[in-house]
């Protein structure tokens, strides 16, 4: 089991662990400040150092309930001592564009208060996410994205917080992605940006304004009851 260590630090940049199986290019480590593929946000990259040997992580993936760092070369062996490095700078504009996303759902939901994210995809350039609302015209969207601003402006801290599964399931606010479960964990993880709570494991900013502007770059009608919003934050 490896220890997830963005999930209490998402400005840890640099950490050091061993390597508890390799096999071929790929290993598990005992701790890792590197995010794991999923919940619609591709892991980071970075590398690992064992003395100076650089050993490149091209993607992060959980495969039967281990997380394995693959790597650009084999040579790591279970034992090793290695320094992780993350790359900062994308990783930071994920960090920016995951909590724009939301940002954005808050934003759709003072407009549409039942609207629900039906699915997403945070990426470097350009994100999106699903919403089931019957209709987008360009002034709704000019609302969503003039309330989405407000709330980077007013410098809300983002919060994380845990409860015990059994009382988060108490909070229906708190799951706003429809038709998904939250992984079967004893505790929930979520966020907290002002009155607004949000189950997530990914990673935040801890200021809203460090989000930077957020923009609106199109809409495509997925469905009658489904739109797609695409965004980015400059
Ligand atoms: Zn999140």
């Amino acid at each position: 089991m490896t220890e997830l260590l963005y999930l209490n630090d998402c400005y840890l940049k640099e950490f050091n662990a061993k390597v508890i199986e390799a096999q071929g290019n790929r290993v598990v480590l005992d701790r890792t400040a590197f995010y794991v593929l999923g919940g619609g946000q591709p892991a980071d990259t970075g590398k690992l150092l064992r003395s100076n040997e650089e050993f490149r992580v091209l993607n992060v993936r959980r495969e039967a309930g281990r997380v394995w760092h693959e790597l650009d070369r084999e040579g790591l062996q279970a034992g090793d001592e290695v320094k992780g490095i993350i790359d900062w700078e994308r990783r930071y504009k994920l960090m920016r564009m995951h909590t724009a996303a939301h940002i954005l759902t808050m934003a759709v939901q003072e407009l549409f208060p039942n609207a629900l994210v039906t699915g997403g995809q945070i990426d470097l350039e350009e994100s999106r996410d699903d919403y089931n609302l019957p209709e987008l015209n360009e002034e709704i969207v000019k609302k969503i994205e003039e309330k989405a601003n407000e709330i980077v402006s007013a410098a809300l801290p983002v919060e994380i917080k845990e409860l015990p599964r059994e009382e988060a399931f108490k909070i229906p606010q708190l799951f706003k992605l429809r038709d998904v479960l939250p992984p079967s964990l004893p505790k929930i993880r979520f966020t907290r940006i002002g009155n607004d709570v949000n189950a997530c494991g990914g990673t935040h900013v801890k200021n809203t304004k460090e989000v930077g502007r957020i923009k609106i770059t199109r809409t495509k009608s997925k469905g009658k009851d489904n739109k797609r919003i695409y965004f980015t934050v400059e």
